[in-house]
């Protein structure tokens, strides 16, 4: 038994999701309840309308307006096949409303398109599920005390650069840096004080960089710097310009003196990213070793082969890691 019209159209304003035809001039011939709801324009308002000047003024997620040119309605129309997309419609009150459209090529019985099928639904609620879902990627590769990148983003973005090294061969640097008696600093003036001398340490650090590089918190007053297309020669420049800003001024959370030790790495062939760091980390216990407040370059086998105007100039393997003690 054939069903009747009004069969279709029932079921059609009982679905959750707004419907609507429209013939090949993208005029509207059926809208359904939902769409009704979602829009806030009855059927009555909108039917007969072209949908380009209804009202619904479609605009794609970089606010580009959708319905001279990119309507995908047309697009649905013109390449025969269906298109699945998030625009943002405007409600009958004015606001904004993200939905996600697929638009569907309608057919008559010779095969031959002859209108359009639209299906939309409310994205609000995946809108913000995908914005918290953004926000909470993005904090959990932040440090909160200071705000730089901490430990997981720094070994993404170094295994990014590493990845760029062994197709290329673009050679990359890492400063590894700590503070020099922290400690007292907490002691003498309590960890609040401590914090903001954390915070302005790696604020200082970030203005005396180019953008290109990445300083991120590794631990405690640990932090590591990520330098792209950067050498030894300049890594090490780079390390002893930081030393010395740090050096030159008194610190203007404690109103005292602060150093920090530098340990520099450039990338080799046999090097992993792990073995980078590890070595910019022997680095700075060399530099701790000789006497703090200085830059020593690690090449292959840990020799130094270059080092900063103030650097440590001795030159040797390290010690095992258990023997060290920082
Ligand atoms: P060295 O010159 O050998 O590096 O000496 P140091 O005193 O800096 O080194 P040590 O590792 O003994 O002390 C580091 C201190 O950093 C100990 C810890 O209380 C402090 N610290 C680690 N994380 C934080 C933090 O988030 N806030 C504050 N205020 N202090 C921290
Ligand atoms: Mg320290
Ligand atoms: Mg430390």
């Amino acid at each position: 038994m054939p069903l009747p019209d009004h069969f279709y159209r029932q079921m059609l304003d009982h679905l959750a999701e707004g419907v609507y035809f429209v013939d090949r001039n993208r005029r509207i011939l059926y809208w359904n309840r939902a769409a009704e709801q979602l829009t806030g324009y009855r059927a009555d308002d909108i039917v007969e309308k072209c949908c380009a000047a209804s009202g619904l003024d479609h605009i794609d997620c970089d606010l580009t307006p959708l319905c001279e040119g990119n309507c995908p309605l047309n697009r649905a129309m013109q390449g025969g096949k269906g298109i699945s997309e998030r625009v943002f419609l405007r409600h009958r009150d004015g606001h904004r409303l993200p939905v996600d459209v697929r638009t569907r090529p309608v057919y008559d019985d010779k095969g031959e398109i002859i209108g359009a099928i639209e299906i939309f639904s409310d994205a609000s609620d995946r809108v913000r599920v995908e914005n918290l879902n953004r926000q909470l990627q993005k904090q959990v590769r932040i440090d909160l005390l200071t705000g730089v990148p901490n430990r997981r983003a720094f070994l993404e973005l170094a295994k990014a650069e590493f990845d760029r090294y062994q197709r290329y061969g673009e050679a990359f640097s890492v400063i590894f840096t700590d503070i020099d008696f922290f400690k007292q600093v907490n002691d003498r003036h309590g960890h609040r004080i401590g914090d903001r001398t954390l915070r302005w340490f790696a604020d200082t650090l970030r203005t005396e960089l180019r953008k290109v590089d990445t300083i991120s918190r590794f631990g405690g007053e640990e932090f590591l710097i990520l330098l792209p297309t950067t050498g030894a020669e300049e890594a090490v420049r780079t390390a002893e310009k930081l030393r010395r800003q740090l050096a030159s001024d008194l610190c203007p959370t404690t109103g005292e003196p602060l150093s920090a030790s530098f340990g520099v790495a450039s990338v080799v062939a046999e090097d992993s990213t792990e073995s980078l760091i590890e070595r910019a980390d022997r680095a700075l216990y060399r530099s701790k070793q000789a006497g703090r407040n200085r830059v020593t370059y690690f090449g292959p086998g840990d020799v130094e082969e270059i080092t900063g105007a103030n650097a440590s100039v001795r030159s040797g393997s390290s010690l095992p890691k258990a023997d060290r003690e920082r």
